[in-house]
């Protein structure tokens, strides 16, 4: 074979691999009266072929397959040496030996960067974190507004606390707090609560949820907007200005002002004259519901209102109706 020609020697190489399977047929007679051993025969193209073989000898292994080397090509282990342990011939072009090394050193940092993915790494990691601030509420004594009064601003505080967190394949497996400094501390909101001071009207009453001041649009609610209504149930009827009413027929009320119908009410001593009143149920009265407190009524308890009526029968027409009642106090 001419060693120059290259192309043809190549071609060579694919024919021989694809008659390896026919030759296996007529090794097989020979196995009879030799040892016979695989041996793997590594081409410079990376190709790998099996071969059956009784010979030992390199250069004897690759004649018998009908290999034959390039100018540039090596072989390990060399021709005149017999195949090592591992039965395997490998054809290479440059140096052999480089080769191998490399390839081993190849394969230790692939295995470096395997086991580095399962490394567990552990960090220090600070973090800052908010303390919200705590509202805390005080009950106010005395007369007075009864509106909630804010004393004092909340403010959050702010810690820092130290974690070791670990780590695996950038993966958090584990998260321990290790330490926790308070920056600063949080200022607690204080807020004042006024309570009703009557101790009779104390009961049933609440602090409303809502206050219907803010939506309406009646001068009494505009007035008292600013204002925390309480809310209590009370027991509530008509009366006029005649004199089974009210002894009297001016219609002139105790605060001095003429009485107004569905505006003017008569109530007890533990509402101050001038006190507002919101009757949801009455809303779609001539006033929208909205009521002042400008009489008094000797008759009349802390849970009972009266309201003015322009006349007597109307008074009587209303009854007596249990009304859920917003109270704004100055
Ligand atoms: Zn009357």
């Amino acid at each position: 074979m001419n060693k120059n020609d290259k192309a043809s020697v190549s071609l060579m190489k694919i024919l021989i691999i694809s008659l390896v399977i026919i030759g296996i047929t007529s090794i097989g007679v020979m196995a009879s009266n030799a040892k016979l051993i695989n041996v793997k025969i590594i081409l410079s193209n990376g190709y790998e072929m099996t071969v059956l073989t009784a010979k030992t000898k390199v250069s004897e292994i690759l004649e018998e397959n009908h290999i034959s080397l390039l100018a540039e090509e090596n072989v390990s282990p060399k021709l005149s040496e017999e195949i090592l342990e591992n039965k395997t011939i490998r054809i290479s072009t440059g140096d052999i030996e480089i080769q191998e090394k490399a390839q081993i050193e190849n394969a230790i940092t692939q295995e470096e960067i395997l086991s580095s993915y399962g490394t567990i790494i552990e960090k220090l990691v600070t973090e800052q974190v908010v303390i919200p601030y705590e509202t805390i509420t005080k009950e106010a004594t005395g007369e007075g507004t009864k509106q909630n009064k804010v004393i004092q601003n909340g403010k959050d505080g702010l810690k820092e606390i130290t974690y070791k967190i670990k780590y695996q394949n950038d993966v958090e497996i584990e998260k321990i707090e290790i330490s926790s400094k308070v920056i600063k501390e949080p200022v607690n909101k204080i807020v004042e609560v006024k309570t009703l001071q009557v101790s009779s009207r104390t009961s049933e009453e609440r602090v409303a949820a809502s206050n219907p001041a803010l939506t309406a649009s009646t001068t009494l609610a505009k007035k008292v907007q600013g204002i925390t209504p309480t809310v209590r149930t009370l027991n509530t009827s008509a009366y006029c200005s005649c004199a089974k009413c009210c002894g009297k027929t001016n219609g002139i009320t105790a605060s001095g002002a003429k009485a107004t119908a569905w505006y003017t009410v008569a109530a007890g001593k533990g509402y101050k004259i001038g006190t507002v009143i919101y009757i949801p149920a009455l809303k779609n009265k001539p006033n929208g519901g909205w009521f002042v407190v400008q009489d008094r009524g000797g008759a009349i308890s802390n849970s009972k209102l009266d309201v003015y009526m322009g006349s007597h029968s109307a008074a009587l027409q209303y009854g007596r109706r249990s009304l859920e009642a917003y109270i704004y106090e100055f």
